[in-house]
């Protein structure tokens, strides 16, 4: 047939160190070693349902964190003592807000292993998830201090009318940030320091499922140097974050969570006539797709499926949905899925071994099993877990089209679909089409495919040949469009602009 430019096969394929996209250094035995004896020594129960009601603080304080049982009165306090604290914050210079950011980063190193165990105990994440969590968190706050030295400094722009012109980031007030449990202390941090270095003071809630990481993280954040009330706590569920979105002093919100969330947020920022327009910043889910051709090399394939689609329990917005396999190799690379799947450890999170531990609460266990269940005909492959806990059992599952999946399931389900030779564009349309736009992979050799799908997906971020998940700040900003979010990227050079407002001085000479 038609000779097209290849891409070349990775040399060091199976090299362990080149799997850790995230840079985990899973031989680090002295780590691994030290959070399993914080776990084996903590006196919080393994087994324990998350979040609700009075929870204990586990660092060594012992202090109580606010049992999440507000009133629309606590929250319109902190947002007048944050107002209060404001102005001292943002005027701050900032590479001395910047700095705060660095000795968080620090201070989150020293606390390393006390913060994994909290991870492993609170989100069920595993250790290696754990390390991962610990390890973004320190990027993000690293990362931003470093682009607020950079760019949210005045820059003087052209004068051609002899006019002296001068452009300046300032903070917008008092932001609200709204954090989801699959990254409690990454994606928790990273929104709120973001908001903070750009000279916003924050009024931040977790995740209902996971106060404890992050009442720990602002903790640190204080010790930092970052005053108490230009950080405020805010724990709780829904009703909380409710009340900080409608507020009509706060001037901005960053969530990550669910799209239908998102549009609530979005509507109750403007239906009040008498309010400021305000951004709202939302990272959303994804129906995210890997489209497979028969020149992909099918063990690596089958690698970074598992990864994409198994890892961290599918509890990721990242994680890959629908597999797409062309025709001519879908029976094949099945099979050796299959085989693959067959070698997960499904387990307690506790235990370094483990490869997958429960989903997240009971009610997302419901959730996946009923659709797992409604789907009984269509299994593909599916694995035996512990009876006990929320363990959602890994499982493949057929579509007779990939048209059959338009919403995303947030767990471990793999939808698989087929494709026709010849058919990647409109394959990728038809991904497209779904409106979500967050991750897309290809696994492919052929270069020109390559550049078909790179410049017809519509998503945030495309991964070639590699696994779909753990973006690394700085090097892959992460974040969609469409039903997947508004953008900035996280971890990208133009998120911290959009907390901030842009002002330009125009002075004549
Ligand atoms: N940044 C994460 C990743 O690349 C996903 C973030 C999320 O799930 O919200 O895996």
């Amino acid at each position: 047939g038609e000779r097209h430019p290849s891409i070349p096969l990775p040399k060091d394929l199976f090299a362990p160190e080149r799997r850790n996209s995230e840079g985990v250094d899973l031989q680090d035995k002295d780590t691994l070693a030290g959070v399993a004896s914080a776990i084996a020594s903590s006196p919080l129960p393994l087994a324990g349902g998350a979040g609700g009601g009075q929870v204990p603080n586990p660092s060594a304080n012992g202090k109580a964190v606010p049992s999440p049982n507000p009133s629309r009165k606590r929250e319109g306090e902190m947002v007048a003592r944050a107002q209060a604290a404001y102005p001292a914050w943002t005027a701050r210079p900032v590479h001395e807000r910047a700095a705060c950011l660095e000795r968080l980063a620090d201070l989150l190193e020293q606390h390393r292993t006390e913060l994994m165990a909290v991870c492993v105990h609170e989100a069920r994440k595993t250790i290696p998830d754990a390390l991962a969590e610990v390890r973004e968190a320190v990027d993000f706050c690293r990362y931003y201090a470093e682009q607020a030295r950079g760019y949210l400094v005045p820059i003087e722009l052209p004068g051609p009318t002899g006019e002296r012109n001068v452009l300046r980031h300032e903070g917008r007030g008092v932001w609200a940030t709204i954090a989801p449990w699959n990254f409690p202390l990454a994606i928790f941090l990273g929104q709120t320091v973001a908001a903070l270095v750009a000279g916003n003071a924050v009024i931040a809630k977790p995740a209902p499922q996971t106060p404890r990481i992050a009442a720990r993280a602002v903790e640190l954040a204080h010790q930092a140097g970052i005053p108490e009330d230009v950080l405020i706590l805010a724990p709780g569920g829904p009703d909380v974050g409710a009340a900080l979105v409608a507020d009509p002093r706060v001037a901005g919100v960053a969530f990550t969570g669910s799209t239908a969330t998102a549009r609530k947020i979005a509507r109750e920022l403007l239906a009040n006539e008498n309010r400021p327009l305000v951004p709202l910043i939302a990272e959303t889910g994804g129906v995210n797709a890997m489209i497979v051709d028969s020149t992909a090399l099918a063990e690596q394939v089958v690698q970074d499926v598992v990864t994409s689609s198994f890892r961290s329990a599918g509890q990721r917005c990242s994680a890959l949905r629908l597999l797409l396999l062309q025709e001519e190799i879908a029976e094949s690379t099945l099979e050796m899925l299959s085989g693959a799947m067959d070698t997960l450890i499904i387990g307690d999170p506790a235990d370094p071994a483990t490869d997958v531990g429960p989903v997240i609460d009971r009610q997302a266990y419901d959730n996946l099993m009923g659709r797992r269940e409604a789907m009984r005909n269509s299994w593909i492959k599916t694995i035996d877990v512990p009876a006990e806990g929320n363990f959602v059992p890994p499982t493949t599952i057929r579509l007779r089209s990939m048209d059959d999946l338009d919403r995303e399931w947030f767990g471990p389900l793999l939808h698989v679909a087929t494709w026709r030779a010849g058919d990647l564009e409109r394959t990728i349309s038809h991904v497209n089409g779904k409106g979500f736009g967050l991750t897309m992979g290809l696994h492919s050799r052929i270069a020109r495919s390559a550049e078909t799908v790179e410049a017809l997906a519509r998503v945030g971020n495309l991964y070639v040949n590699r696994s779909m998940i753990g973006a690394i700040v700085g090097s892959q900003p992460f974040g969609g469009e469409g039903f997947s979010g508004t953008g900035p990227k996280a971890g990208g050079p133009h998120y911290l602009p959009r907390f901030c407002a842009e002002r330009v001085t125009s002075t004549d000479t």
